[in-house]
């Protein structure tokens, strides 16, 4: 196997004070490759990472991070309620992005007992624009649960943080480690390629075994001492330095005990199935004015954007004037003649992608508009809107809106 062959000229190339490390590294590499598939491994054992190379990633990491970490407002506090938030916000979602978003919430929401009494559509609209609105509810949903179950002092324990609603692993991870200090690990994107690099993981991490082996690594590594600072300079590491496309080992404190940079292999891992292609969803959505606004439609609770207004929208494989008009009127109840607007937008999803074509009209009186319940649609309720900033909405509709003029 390519990677076996390549282990011992790297332990032999090195000086004697690094070789006790790489030796260990390399040991642990070869370990893991030789282990196979994952259901077979032994070496499953967090254990099996040599101690030696656990203090010398304990040693690179932590002035590193020291020196180089970005400055952020939420590294400035041990508020568990403020980091919790950041972490929420920056799911899938950039730091620039964040950071005013963060603000602002925390203005209007400074503590647990403020967010728990505010109403879903007040944190709705301060979260307008940043996407993923289930965060938003879930935050919302566990302000009330450690308002009515802790008294609103936010939990403390590894154990009871994850219990809260809407919080997995990696947020239990990261708020019992930065503001409780408890030596728990925590595993997003960013420090997978790290791991996956640094020790040579071969395995698919789209499969849940591989995901479970690294979750073992991840809490071997972990420090009893200062375990938040170890775990954001993991995660620092994969965002600033050891990033997909272009890592920057020269700049890179693990850079001497990496496997892969030793191999040049960094461009190879982690190694990921090719995913099928996403699917394309053919949507046409409906802009009509009428002296009392434009009509809007808010979304049934359960599924996406739910609780958030928007322009109704049919999914349709091609879209005409005439059969939105059909599919438009039978929902609304509203006769219209519609004509095609000639922008188009794509929105990315995490599963599909949205094409949407826009149609626009004119009701010359606003007439009144109901839904009919016969008819299946993601909404709950329609009606004409002046002011858009007075409902909660999503990016999307406000794009949608912008280009509709
Ligand atoms: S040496 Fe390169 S590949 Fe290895 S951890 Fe550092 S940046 Fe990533």
């Amino acid at each position: 196997m390519l990677w076996c062959t390549k282990i011992r000229p790297w332990i032999t190339q090195n000086s004697p004070s690094e070789i006790t490390n790489l030796s260990a590294a390399a040991h642990s590499v070869a370990h893991y490759i030789r282990a196979g598939t994952i259901p077979q491994m032994k070496s499953s054992d967090p254990a099996d990472i040599p101690s030696a190379l656990k203090n010398s990633i304990h040693k690179r990491l932590a002035p590193w991070f020291q020196r180089c970490k970005r400055p952020m407002p939420w590294r400035n506090t041990s508020d568990p309620y403020a980091i919790w938030l950041s972490e929420v916000m920056l799911q899938q979602t950039q730091v620039a992005t964040v950071e005013p978003y963060y603000q602002r919430f925390l203005q209007h929401f400074p503590d647990i007992d403020s967010l728990a009494a505010a109403p879903l559509e007040e944190v709705l609209k301060l979260w307008a624009g940043l996407g993923y609105y289930r965060r938003a509810r879930s935050l919302h949903r566990a302000a009330q649960f450690i308002a009515s179950t802790y008294h609103s002092v936010f939990p403390c324990t590894y154990d009871q943080i994850l219990q809260l609603p809407g919080i997995g692993p990696y947020t239990a991870g990261a708020i019992a480690s930065i503001a409780f200090r408890e030596a728990v690990p925590v595993l997003d994107g960013n420090v997978m390629r790290v791991l996956t690099r640094l020790l040579l993981i071969q395995h698919d991490i789209a499969r849940p075994q591989t995901r479970k082996l690294l979750w073992k690594i991840a809490g071997s590594l972990v420090p009893n001492k200062n375990p938040g600072d170890f775990n954001q300079a993991m995660m620092e590491l994969g965002a600033t330095v050891c990033t997909p496309t272009r890592p920057r080992c020269e700049s890179c404190p693990l850079a001497t005990l990496c496997a892969a940079r030793r191999e040049h292999l960094q461009h190879r891992f982690p190694v990921r199935q090719s995913k099928s292609a996403t699917p394309r969803i053919s949507v046409a959505a409906v802009i009509i004015r009428s002296p009392q606004g434009r009509l809007m439609a808010r979304r049934k609770p359960g599924g996406l954007w739910e609780h958030l207004w928007e322009f109704p929208a049919f999914e349709l494989v091609r879209p005409t004037a005439a059969g939105v008009s059909k599919h438009f009127f039978a929902l609304t109840g509203l006769r219209i003649k519609l004509k095609r607007h000639p922008a188009t937008l794509a929105h990315q999803l995490t599963h599909r992608r949205m094409e949407y074509t826009l149609f626009t009209g004119r009701s010359l009186s606003a007439a009144k508009v109901e839904l009919d319940a016969k008819i299946a649609s993601p909404y709950d309720a329609v009606r004409w809107i002046t002011d858009m900033t007075s409902v909660p909405k999503s990016r999307l509709t406000e794009k949608i809106s912008a280009l509709a003029g």
